[in-house]
């Protein structure tokens, strides 16, 4: 196991540096040496094809290799040259096999455009696993691309940046303690990672920006929980995974009221909701009564009562109900119900969980003024932002769950 020690930022007084705002710890703009980006060496390791029957890979000419063939004939494309192929188990010589550009190119996997190495691992049932590893810092950027929109206030895009980042770094020491093959997966379980495809020069510059920053609670870095909208007020870590972080409080958050998010309606056939949770195992019929008997303090069902037709009741927690319905159709636990005859109507406020940074709430904050620093502390109480430093690792300031 490495060590874990993490180096304070050191802001004020740093006279004859570059100029590039930062983000302190003391909550001000400062100014102070900028990192180089060729000092990036902190790597991550994401899993961007989980046990596939099958992985189209294309890569530029020039690529170190091992574990299979890649002899097909180079395509044109623009005016780069490629290789393509369709891997399947059979075709690795070995259980892990490996490929990265030699010139700082992009492999594609799948359609998508990825930096840094592939490893190729043989799995269970004759399937395939894609693991990228990259710098810490590309992989942030690739989940500014896959998590909100490009053209957001640049502060906005800093504090998802520096979220992202520490999300990241808990999930690696959590996955280096367990020996994982990996840190994280490109899912909204984790969080959302599009490759370098779609980063654009903003999401470059708030990376910079921020390099090497995570957001901290007692030296270790937080779990730093985010969802789209919060409607309104988000919620504690407690009332969602039953697990206490003083830093993953309610807030009142009036900043995502004009977002994209901020409500929801959907109209779902009972036969179809009774489906679902009898898939999620909860045995229940035709429902004919749905009733909130329990909701936090920003008014998020915690156990909802159902009625079918024979009369009997089930009582469900609402996170339940709401990942066994699907996770974007019940977008938000913040609900009310009606029941028809055939279908029943929801009306919500929200998308996520709610813990944490509410991307369209940091969104209306920049756009209000606030700086990245000021959106976190705003959103997480009582953390630093610190520096990442070489070879730092992790102990877990806790959290399992994922980020929706
Ligand atoms: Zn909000």
């Amino acid at each position: 196991m490495k060590f874990h020690y993490f180096l304070p930022l050191l802001i004020l007084g740093l006279a004859g540096c570059a100029t590039t705002p930062i983000i302190s710890n003391q909550g001000v703009e400062g100014t102070a040496t900028v990192v180089p980006e060729s000092s990036t060496i902190e790597k991550i390791r994401v899993a961007i094809a989980v046990r596939q029957n099958s992985i189209h890979l294309a890569a530029p000419e020039s690529f170190t290799l091992s574990g299979f063939p890649f002899e097909t004939p180079v395509v044109q494309r623009g005016a780069k040259n490629y290789k393509e192929t369709t891997l399947t188990f059979d075709q690795l010589y070995a259980d892990k096999a490996y490929i990265e550009p030699l010139d700082g190119g992009e492999i594609q996997v799948n359609g998508k455009d990825f930096k840094g190495a592939m490893e190729i691992l043989r799995e269970p049932g004759g399937t395939l696993t894609v693991v990228n590893e990259l710098s810490l810092e590309d992989y942030v950027m690739g989940v500014l691309a896959g998590e909100i929109p490009r053209d957001w206030p640049l502060e906005a895009l800093k504090a998802q940046a520096i979220a992202a980042r520490t999300f990241a770094v808990l999930k690696r020491g959590e996955a280096q303690e367990k020996n994982e093959p990996y840190d994280l997966e490109n899912t909204a379980q984790f969080q959302m990672y599009q490759g370098s495809g779609l980063v654009n020069e903003k999401i470059r510059q708030a990376v910079l920006e921020t390099q090497g920053r995570i957001a901290t609670f007692d030296s270790r870095p937080i779990a730093a929980f985010f969802h789209s909208n919060c409607g309104g007020e988000t919620c504690g870590a407690m009332d969602v995974w039953s697990q206490d972080k003083p830093y993953l409080k309610p807030v009142n958050c009036p900043f995502g009221n004009n977002g994209t998010h901020f409500k929801w309606k959907t109209e779902i056939p009972i036969r179809d909701l009774v489906r679902s949770l009898r898939g999620a195992g909860v045995k229940i019929g035709d429902i004919v009564r749905m009733e909130a008997l329990e909701r936090d303090g920003s008014n998020r069902i915690l156990r909802l009562s159902l009625m079918d037709a024979d009369g009997s009741h089930k009582i469900i927690r609402g996170a339940t109900f709401r990942m066994a319905v699907g996770p974007d159709v019940i977008r938000s636990t913040r609900f009310t119900a009606e029941v028809g005859p055939t279908m029943v109507v929801f009306n919500g406020k929200g998308w996520g969980h709610g813990v944490g940074l509410c991307q369209e709430g940091a969104c209306g904050m920049a756009l209000k003024g606030y700086s990245a620093f000021e959106i976190l502390r705003y959103y997480y109480h009582g953390i630093m932002v610190e520096k990442l430093k070489e070879e730092a690792q992790v102990t877990s300031a806790g959290g399992q769950a994922g980020n929706r």
